[in-house]
């Protein structure tokens, strides 16, 4: 869009067109979506609304009952988005037009004004018909936008990978994504090197499941330049990041426990600039239970995973998603998992209560679970990550660490080190994108308080 020559503007303010990149998650992520999109034409009824992302593309239908959406675009089509408005605009100022010739006419003729609402909302139920969303499950490569998502001024999130091949079974997006398709590495490479000429340091690298990354690329016998030995998977690209001068950390979205092999945490323990973070997403610490998730390792396995990673990272933290309240969810299952969490200490813990999507299997699973035994189960492992996040920051209390300073919030300047700690520095200094060491005096609200070394 930017390169269409449009200009991003907040989302209160009056925008010619609004762009809501929908979700459909969960029930509830799908229901507010549908809430997003009818608000915008009270900001700008004038404006064009376009409603992608992945509740487009499983369930255009329903949208198409919402009037005041415009353009319905599903995954694959983003990549066009800026042609597809602006058919939308031409076909809306065509529609304009006529209906201001038929007005004329119809007032030249002397008749009704019902026949000419009849008209104009025919001609726009015409336009809200452009509704473009491909099948997604027939995608095989992946879809190079060539541009970057940043989350702050110093910090850029890579997606190197989309689809899903998994299919847990509370899970919608292996159908609202399609199948594994994977970056191809020089693709990657390239946009890597650029933003590091511009000045950013920390790189995130992310995808649906970036456990998957190059799996596809021998599926699809996708050959590749940038390797002698057979196959190219993540820990390849992670190397030749490494390599890239001005990049300092490279960090890593959400993992699949079953990534983590002795192996490949050999080979990532060699790479100086992997942060110490690894976010593995247990979502239970039940085997059963997992087992209903339709998830492919068992605690022991992750356990394992752990451990290497601990052995090879002695400062690490370990971070993970806990779903509660899955259908079936014994107390005993539940205690097993809690049992679990303490023995594994995250250094935090992510808490969601199951939510039913609809079109997965747990859906129609027996057993659902009631909404205040997921709350009470939610709360006690909510406490259960405050504290040990509050446990592992005292530890550092006196200790020198290394800082990448991102904003001023009030008078502190704020940033993370390379294990995801949140330090703050009352400072008159400007530290944006700064990397600095300094002091750890205090915690307060789950960051740590620093001052300069003398
Ligand atoms: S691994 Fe499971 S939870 Fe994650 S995207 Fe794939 S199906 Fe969904």
């Amino acid at each position: 869009m930017i390169e269409a020559g449009y200009k991003v503007v907040n989302f209160e303010e009056k925008a010619d067109v609004y762009i809501i990149n929908t979700c459909t998650v969960t029930n509830m992520a799908d229901k507010k979506s549908r809430q997003m999109l009818r608000r915008v034409k009270e900001i700008n009824p004038k404006s064009i609304l376009v409603a992608c992302g992945c509740y487009a593309q499983v369930a255009r239908k329903e949208l198409e009952k919402i009037p005041e959406i415009d353009l319905i675009l599903g995954v694959n089509e983003k990549k066009e988005i800026a042609k597809y408005i602006e058919n939308t605009i031409k076909n809306k100022n065509e529609l304009a037009q006529t209906s201001k010739e038929i007005i004329q006419n119809e007032e030249k003729n002397d008749k009704t004004s019902k026949n000419t609402v009849q008209n104009t909302k025919s001609s726009q139920n015409e336009i809200r018909n452009l509704t473009q969303v491909s099948e997604i499950s027939n995608q095989k490569e992946f879809l190079d936008f060539g541009t970057i998502t940043y989350t702050e001024n110093t910090r850029a999130v890579i997606k190197v990978q989309d689809g899903c091949n998994q299919f847990c079974s509370y899970c919608i997006i292996p159908y609202a994504r399609g199948r594994i398709r994977s970056r191809k590495p020089k693709s990657v490479l390239e946009e890597i090197q650029k933003i590091s000429k511009q000045g950013i340091k920390e790189v995130v690298i992310t995808g649906i499941h970036v456990a998957s990354y190059g799996k596809d690329f021998s599926l699809n016998n996708i050959k590749n330049s940038h390797s002698e030995q057979e196959g190219y998977y993540l820990i390849d690209l992670l190397e030749e990041i490494e390599k890239i001068e001005g990049i300092e950390r490279i960090r890593l979205g959400s993992l699949e426990p079953t990534l983590i092999t002795k192996e490949f945490v050999e080979r990532l323990s060699k790479l100086s600039k992997i942060c110490d973070q690894f976010h593995l997403s247990l979502q239970s610490g039940c085997n059963s239970t997992l087992k209903r998730m339709n998830r492919k390792y068992t605690v022991e396995d992750f356990e394992k995973g752990a451990n290497l990673l601990r052995k090879a990272f002695p400062k690490v933290h370990l971070t993970t998603d806990i779903i509660v309240g899955f259908p079936g969810e014994t107390e005993e299952e539940f205690r097993k998992t809690y049992e679990f969490l303490s023995k594994i200490k995250f250094y935090k813990m992510h808490i969601f209560k199951y939510s039913p999507r609809k079109g997965t299997v747990a859906a129609n699973m027996p057993n659902q679970i009631d909404g205040n035994k997921k709350e009470e189960r939610s709360n006690s492992l909510i406490k259960l990550s405050n504290s040990n996040e509050e446990n592992y920051q005292k530890q550092y209390i006196g200790k020198q660490i290394e800082v990448l300073f991102e904003e001023k919030v009030g008078e502190y300047y704020k940033g993370h080190t390379t294990n995801y700690m949140v330090a703050k520095l009352k400072t008159e200094e400007k530290l944006e994108n700064i990397m600095k060491k300094v002091q750890v005096i205090g915690t307060e609200n789950l960051e740590l308080i620093c001052k300069e070394i003398n």
